[in-house]
């Protein structure tokens, strides 16, 4: 496989002298098989570029697959000027995450509407494909795409190209999941010492991948003013990729402010990290223009992921979900986010009162308090976990405790995710989301 960086900005594209070594289009990434498969991950302003280099390569008419993480601007700018699209016979897969809450083909015509754009999107010549997409592996173009759900304040997905023996991972945007990677007394193996069932599963889905493209925009020292945005840090993707295996990482979705001298520097303090995780992560910033060889590797590292996409329920019906916080601000304000999401909410202020809601009203999923006067959360998971009625029912801690002991204890108790206040709520929205897509009882 072959990657090339066409944008490798995050959230607004900064051209100017200052950003003229790592480039200023927005997230675009084209990755093509041996075989001749085209892939573009993400649409950003770089797919302008990209599009413009197919047209003059060839093979004629052209074949390509887009895969889109989501749909903020940064990531589908790039689009309607992507000129594969205006020729008759080129035929364009757009896949991106299912469960926005609107298609895929609608949200990309709303950025194509007449005020915003010449064309409309019916207006575009080629055979444009859409398909929404879940976790789990998808056969596309010849090639084993896994897909994930990642930690942003939308639908996102990271996708895992697999063709040649070898392995492309692509994540773009995320957070850790927690601000506490390890365990405190880490295992041996390593992956089996990160304290957040997430971040254990993002891991795994990077194990053994030749090369990872991760965001990486902010700086440890900017982290804590930008927590809940989305995004990550230099050193937790260094951390998770020397864990997992992966031979090069590729950090990418540079910030806006951070001018080509601020992003040499994070370029130099990741590799000093790699270099203090033993020296096996070969580590650079994507710039435009980067070109990389992806060579084959041991295929025994395959990501350990459903290999089906899980359909989810009725569409058109909201879950049931039922939320435990004594305190009420806490309950309105998840009351809100999972609302506007088209659910059904229950509050229970104690966990009694969590306990007797669950018989009365048999909820999909639980948003559940730990610290509560009287019962609480983690003897409410204790029961249900206990009881075979609701053993699987999904539960989602929200928690102030955000410190190791309390989220491994969450995830022993049987936590499916484990959310630390304060939380925005798109964020909150998404994980419930993911949370009901992974149980099959989810939305779209
Ligand atoms: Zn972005
Ligand atoms: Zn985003």
């Amino acid at each position: 496989m072959q990657v090339r960086f066409w944008g490798t900005r995050g959230s607004i594209a900064t051209p100017g002298p200052d950003t003229l070594r790592f480039g200023g289009n927005t997230s675009c990434v084209e990755v093509t098989t041996n075989a001749g498969a085209c892939f573009i991950l993400d649409c950003g302003t770089g797919a302008r570029g990209l599009g413009a280099a197919l047209m003059a390569r060839g093979p004629k008419p052209l074949t390509a697959t887009i895969l889109l993480s989501h749909t903020h601007w940064d990531h589908i700018q790039g689009f309607p000027f992507f000129a594969p699209l205006f020729v008759p016979e080129n035929r364009i897969t757009v896949c991106g995450p299912e469960g926005s809450g609107r298609s895929l083909r609608e949200v990309l015509s709303g950025q194509m509407e007449y005020t915003y754009f010449p064309v409309d999107i019916a207006q575009l010549p080629a055979t444009i494909t859409f398909q929404e997409l879940g976790e789990g592996t998808h056969e596309i173009g010849g090639a084993r795409v896994v897909a994930e759900y990642l930690n942003h304040p939308a639908m996102t997905l990271g996708y895992r190209i697999e063709a040649d023996g070898a392995a492309v991972v692509y994540s773009c945007d995320h957070e850790p999941f927690s601000e506490t990677l390890w365990h405190e007394s880490p295992s041996p193996d390593h992956a089996e010492s990160i304290v957040h069932e997430g971040d254990r599963r993002h891991a795994r889905f990077m194990e053994g991948a030749g090369v990872v493209i991760h965001d990486a925009q902010y700086t440890p020292e900017e982290y804590p003013s930008r927590k809940n945005w989305g995004h990550s840090t230099y050193e937790y993707a260094v951390e998770l990729a020397a864990a997992a295996g992966v031979r090069q990482l590729v950090l990418t979705h540079h910030d806006p402010t951070h001018d080509d001298a601020f992003v040499e520097e994070i370029e130099k303090r990741a590799r000093e990290c790699a270099k203090q995780l033993g020296g096996v992560v070969d580590v650079c910033c994507a710039y435009e223009g980067l070109n990389l060889a992806v060579e084959p590797h041991d295929a025994g590292h395959l990501a350990r992921m459903p290999s089906a996409p899980h359909e989810g329920g009725d569409p058109q019906r909201g879950r049931r979900i039922l939320v435990v916080d004594d305190d009420p601000d806490i309950r309105a304000l998840a009351n809100l986010a999972l609302s506007q999401d088209g659910h059904i909410v229950i509050e229970a202020c104690s966990g009694q009162e969590a306990l007797a809601a669950i018989i009365a009203q048999a909820p999909d999923l639980l948003v559940l308090d730990l610290l509560m006067p009287g019962q609480g959360g983690l003897e409410v998971l204790k029961i249900l976990r206990s009881n075979p009625a609701t053993a699987a029912l999904p539960v989602v801690v929200l928690t102030a405790m955000d410190d190791e002991a309390n989220t491994r204890a969450g995830f022993e108790f049987g936590a499916t995710d484990y959310v630390t206040k304060p939380f925005s709520i798109p964020q909150l929205a998404a994980r419930v989301r993911a949370c009901l897509k992974r149980s099959g009882t989810g939305v779209t």
